[in-house]
């Protein structure tokens, strides 16, 4: 090993190190100062609002730790081997490949997988998946029309007008690659293609649907351009896209779960353009507005099983895959916009407690609904108590179609905003995990910073400084919003420092090669409280929060040997209640560290670093209910007598299946009883079943608006065309009936299910089906738009059914099937 010069006096100057301290100024600032310009890193250009955070190029910063292990996983998981998976990743004859854009191709799959597939090899140096990308990225290079339009022909519609949105992710990749290369065809061909946007008549600018109300990423797109070229018009088209955009400053836009992840953002993105705060507070009152209707739970995550639901607010209720990396993506941005270090919390907060989970450790699945309170991931439908048919929770490595695509950016994206550049020519640890950062401060000189430490797992933070020669640059460390004490030395020596939460501690000094800063980030337990979700409470320490260690049983149901198709059952009970002070987690809570072995996985269930002792009762009256879900959180404290017991927690990222939102147990006589869980009035089943569709939903309570209503679970028969089917409902025990009512599904003017052509009602006498007689003059009415009831004389049976002929050449189906007493009207 050479040393420098200065190495060489540090070593003989070892006792008067702090010495060197003599120019050293600790500060603590709540964002870096925004009056001075990076001048080696490329940041919002006037008139955009200065940046108080830069991100690197990309390969400046090498992950270390488990966070490698995690990217690496990923190269040999699905993500790095999806071409093989995907028919959307399928080379030959893809469209993306094509320089006339014909061809197969889906729509937002593979831009969604390339732009994380990319970033991947970029990140790891990983030359097998660089050169893999490079063929799609010179695909889209080369598929561009003459006019600046690119991609494949099949995204424009029969009216000619071309569909943005795959094109907005398909930037994403372009951008990346530039980062990483600097093969200044991207910057020709964006030029190209956003003055081709800025020509479109406004009207076919962003007409409709998910390019309308995911548009902030298009906008974003054009301000990275603008920073590297500087071309004025850009802004006007920047104007026009926001004004063209789903308006996401008067409130939430869409409740569909992936569209707020990405669309929440857009008034900030729009806030460095526009200079007006107005803009920054909407997107500010956006994710509040639903992270306090739907989010009341640990994870960092909000409920949305495809769409937010009204009375859908429990801890069970899932967030899919997509919502979870495109969450983690906007807090990335918007740390950048403002440099408030809470936006790396809660990046950090669902990245390292709701991410890993989304898939099994191996990362060779996912499934599409992760959930703080998740207690069985089997392949069954859970329908309407989650509200999409079919399978959602098991691992499946080719099924859940966009975020199969779009799970990719995930971990590489967070590798890269690790480090940040800051104006003042310096650099801050942001992203807390084991690193190398290589960068050009102060006077230009480049700098190595390792970053050793098992954070999360871990309190300490120990960065050691490699430079050529002394350099001046200010060393900023972000102060989580949970960390209470936070202390820091250089070179062994306790720095007089205020490090308030929520902040950054600045040290700024002349930097020797060698010196060594200890950040220590004191973790205490937590308790949080959930008023709005019955008082339930959960547990984290610093950025873990902790779920019930419940013992996992893995099953394989489809798939191949190398690509299995894998429920999980639980093995241990779950159904606790925790007896805790929340104010005084400390009094019962014991904390147990542990080596955390990060090879083979690091979120592997058995690697959990890091366990909690709790004591806990069972509530034996908490039960799945009939959906197959954990049953919905009922009022605490809840009463069970049910003896103390310890129980072990671990945190939420290793838990797939999990407790994280628990009861508040007591013994006490003045606690709540729990309900017990509601059993099915009826046991429905049908001759067939769509199997996006679900037979629980024709009597699911959801009443429809028209027949045409697509916002509520339906049973249709689709694709069976002009045939004779049934849908019966068994009672538990006899019951007496004497009418019935049908609201037919009719997708008139989008799908192929009609009214039927006839339906009538049978019952069940002994082995018999026998016609009901209807009575007063009832008819089998197939009205649209309405209930169709008959009245029919009396009978008394444990199985009633509907039995129904199709239209020719169309199928049907039922929004809902009500069946009434002999005592009702
Ligand atoms: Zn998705």
């Amino acid at each position: 090993m050479s040393l420098s010069p200065w190495s060489i006096a540090l070593l003989i100057a070892a006792s008067s190190v702090v010495a060197l301290a003599d120019d050293t100024r600790i500060s603590s600032v709540k964002r870096p100062p925004v009056e001075k310009r990076n001048p080696f890193y490329v940041s919002n250009r006037e008139p955009l609002l200065p940046s108080p955070l830069i991100k690197l190029p990309i390969g400046a910063i090498r992950p270390g730790g488990w966070l490698r292990r995690s990217l690496e996983i990923e190269a040999a998981g699905l993500t790095g081997h999806l071409t093989e998976i995907s028919r959307f990743c399928n080379a030959e004859g893809n469209a993306w490949l094509s320089r006339d854009g014909q061809g197969h191709s889906g729509w937002e799959e593979l831009p969604y997988w390339l732009k994380g597939f990319a970033d991947l090899g970029y990140v790891l140096g990983d030359q097998r998946i660089n050169t893999e990308s490079r063929k799609w990225i010179e695909g889209i290079l080369s598929s561009q029309r003459e006019d600046g339009w690119f991609g494949p022909r099949s995204n424009v519609g029969k009216d000619g007008k071309p569909d943005l949105w795959p094109n907005m992710l398909a930037l994403n990749c372009l951008q990346s690659y530039f980062e990483h290369t600097g093969d200044k065809r991207v910057l020709d061909f964006m030029t190209k293609y956003f003055r081709w946007q800025l020509a479109l008549p406004e009207a076919d600018m962003l007409p409709g649907s998910w390019q309308k109300i995911r548009a902030g990423d298009n906008l974003e797109s054009i301000h990275w351009l603008y920073n590297r070229t500087g071309d004025a018009w850009l802004l006007e088209l920047g104007r026009k896209i926001h004004a063209r955009t789903a308006d996401w400053t008067g409130g939430i836009a869409s409740w569909h779960g992936v569209n707020i992840c990405q669309g929440f953002r857009e008034p900030a993105v729009f806030y460095v353009q526009a200079r007006d705060e107005k803009f920054l507070q909407a997107a500010v009152r956006n994710y509040e507005t639903v992270i306090g209707m739907y989010g009341q739970a640990p994870g960092g995550m909000f409920g949305a099983d495809e769409n937010c639901r009204p009375g859908f607010r429990d801890p069970r209720q899932g967030a899919e895959t997509c919502s979870i990396v495109e969450f983690m993506h906007s807090f990335e941005m918007l740390l950048k916009f403002t440099g408030d270090p809470l936006w790396a919390d809660r990046c950090e907060q669902v990245a390292l407690n709701s991410f890993p989970p989304s898939q099994p450790p191996d990362q060779k699945g996912l499934h599409y609904l992760t959930a703080a309170n998740e207690t069985v991931l089997d392949s069954k439908n859970h329908s309407p108590g989650i509200q999409n048919g079919g399978c959602m929770l098991a691992y499946d490595p080719r099924s859940y179609r966009c975020c199969q695509h779009n799970i990719s950016h995930g971990w590489p994206y967070y590798a890269e905003e690790m480090w940040l550049a800051t104006p003042d020519a310096g650099l801050c640890a942001s992203l807390y995990a084991a690193s190398e950062v290589e960068a050009k401060v102060g006077d230009g000189t480049t700098v190595r910073i390792a970053e050793a430490t098992a954070y999360p797992a871990d309190e300490t933070v120990t960065f050691t400084v490699s430079t050529p020669k002394a350099v001046r640059f200010p060393l900023y460390l972000r102060i989580p919003e949970w960390c209470r004490g936070a202390t820091v030395s250089l070179n062994g020596k306790p720095l007089d420092a205020k490090a308030a939460p929520l902040s950054y501690l600045v040290i700024e000094r002349t930097w020797a090669d060698g010196d060594k800063v200890v950040l220590e980030l004191p973790m205490h337990l937590a308790v949080k409280v959930w008023e709005s979700n019955q008082n339930a409470v959960s547990i984290s320490r610093g950025p873990l929060e902790f779920s019930l260690k419940i013992g996992e049983k893995w099953t394989r149901y489809g798939g191949t040997d190398d690509w299995p198709a894998q429920e999980v059952h639980p093995t241990t009970p779950w159904n606790y209640g925790l007896e805790i002070d929340p104010k005084n987690p400390d009094a019962s809570v014991q904390v147990v560290k542990k080596e955390w072995a990060i090879a083979p996985y690091p979120f592997a269930f058995e690697a959990a670093p890091v366990e909690l002792r709790a004591k806990a009762r069972k509530i034996p009256e908490w039960t799945l209910d009939r959906h197959g879900l954990v049953a919905v959180l009922q009022p605490s404290p809840v009463r069970t007598t049910e003896p103390v017991e310890t129980v072990t927690l671990v945190p939420m990222g290793w838990a797939r299946l999990r407790i994280a939102a628990f009861p508040q147990a007591s013994a006490s006589p003045d606690a709540n009883k729990w309900a017990e869980v509601p059993k099915a009035a009826y046991v429905a089943t049908a001759s067939y079943c769509h199997p996006g569709d679900t037979v629980e939903s024709l009597s699911d309570g959801f009443l429809p608006r028209n027949s045409g209503d697509h916002g509520i679970p339906r049973f249709t028969l689709w694709d069976h065309k002009g045939t004779a089917e049934w849908a019966a409902y068994r009672f538990p025990k006899p019951r007496t009936l004497s009418w019935s009512d049908v609201y037919w599904f009719d997708d008139t003017g989008r799908g192929g299910c009609r009214i039927p052509a006839s339906w009538r009602l049978l019952y069940k006498d002994g082995d018999q089906w026998k016609p009901v007689t209807p009575a007063g003059g009832s008819t089998y009415g197939t009205a649209r738009d309405t209930f169709n009831k008959v009245a029919f004389e009396p009978v008394t049976t444990g199985e009633v059914r509907l039995e129904v002929n199709l239209q020719p050449s169309v199928s049907g189906g039922i929004l809902e099937w009500r069946v009434g007493p002999a005592e009702a009207k």
